[in-house]
């Protein structure tokens, strides 16, 4: 299978050939902020949520390679923005990665459970 997988570190798109799960490390500057390898595996989710409807779920997943990802959500009513993201315990720039915007469809159902049904990610400006 041919993987396209883009680094949140350096922002190159770069191609795995092979069986999945793919290695999880950037062959350009070796970090292993890269997406997911194989399913993610949820570990665990909070939720908090306040009176006035705003909330924040925090999902913990850890994929093939056994990397720890750690998606953070702010949310209103049944929607929500991906806020923060950090890979192996380092935070990613939200605007390198055009594949967040597909979240991992286990940390999309976490995301559901908590109320929030539609995830922007912030990276394309809506032109519809
Ligand atoms: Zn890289």
């Amino acid at each position: 299978m041919i993987l396209t997988l883009q680094c949140y570190r350096c922002g190159i798109d770069y191609e795995y050939v092979g069986a999945s799960p793919h290695p999880g490390q950037c062959p350009a500057c070796g970090s292993p902020c890269v997406p997911p390898a194989g399913s993610l595996n949820v570990l665990n989710s909070t939720h908090w949520e306040s009176a006035n409807g705003l909330s924040k779920v925090w999902v913990y997943g850890l994929d093939e390679q056994n990397r720890p990802f750690e998606f953070e959500v702010a949310g209103k009513g049944n929607r929500g923005k991906l806020v923060a993201l950090r890979v192996d315990g380092v935070s990613v720039d939200l605007k390198v990665d055009e594949t967040l915007e597909k979240l991992p469809p286990a940390v999309r159902s976490e995301l559901v459970d908590a109320g929030i049904e539609r995830v922007e990610t912030g990276l394309h400006k809506q032109s519809k």
